[in-house]
């Protein structure tokens, strides 16, 4: 059984009662965190997730409403789970330079053998007994080269898209949502007008589609939009678990 729990789905900042984007995969007892902009740590014990089960976190792209609790996250694998052990992948060498230099500002110690550092990349990135995680590179951040991913997920037969942030326009919304058949896309809701992008959607060859990263103006025309979509949609709310 997989399940997804989203702990953040608000836009590029925090509303009351919304976190920005976090979300926690389970599957065949583990579980991985795609992206860290909602406290994860936090809520993550709240709900009663041991760090020892963590296997994964993966931070589709450098902006805070994505990563911003990441060295909290690393943090949890000091002192305080000290047999805990996941890798980390973050879309740019950068980015991990300078976290290094972040947790040392912060004085924390952290162990390398445990907390497993790797950069993603398109194509396979990681893989282990449970996921295999492929990166599809988008043009969230303009520019080249781009280190803004969505992101493929398989464990246990099943097949789930992480759109990640996008561009404006959606030239960069993953061809794959509509050649390749999955259980459930998760995409953002924010970059762009939901109603000039319906035939993007409806492309989509999903069982489920659940929007997250969610944004006022596209919120309020969410109710003439969902009776269109031919599948299941959802628009996710902070906490929200749909089983697989
Ligand atoms: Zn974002
Ligand atoms: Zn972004």
């Amino acid at each position: 059984m997989m399940k997804l729990t989203f702990f953040g789905t608000s836009h590029g900042a925090p509303e009351i009662g919304r976190f920005c984007s976090g979300t926690l995969l389970e599957t065949d007892g583990v579980s991985y965190v795609i992206d860290c902009g909602a406290p994860v740590d936090a809520l993550m014990l709240n709900r009663g997730k041991r760090f020892e089960d963590l296997r994964g976190v993966f931070i589709t792209h450098m902006h805070e409403d994505h990563m911003g609790t990441l060295p909290a996250m690393v943090k949890e694998f000091g002192h305080y789970h000290p047999t805990a052990h996941a890798h980390f992948f973050l879309p740019e060498e950068a980015a991990l330079d300078a976290l290094r230099i972040w947790q040392n500002a912060m004085h924390d110690m952290w162990d390398e053998t445990r907390v497993l550092f790797g950069i993603s990349k398109p194509g396979v990135f990681f893989e282990d007994e449970h996921i295999r995680v492929t990166g599809i590179q988008t043009d969230h951040i303009p520019g080249y080269p781009t280190y803004a991913y969505a992101m493929e997920l398989k464990a246990e037969g099943k097949h789930v898209l992480f759109t990640g942030d996008m561009r404006g326009d959606l030239k960069d919304f993953p061809t794959a949502a509509h050649t390749e058949n999955w259980d459930v896309i998760v995409s953002e809701l924010t970059h762009f007008h939901i109603e000039q992008h319906l035939e993007t959607f409806l492309k989509c060859r999903t069982k489920t589609l659940i929007f997250n990263h969610k944004i006022e103006y596209n919120i309020e025309k969410m109710e003439d939009i969902l009776p269109k979509l031919p599948f299941e949609t959802i628009v996710a709310c902070d906490g929200d678990t749909f089983i697989l």
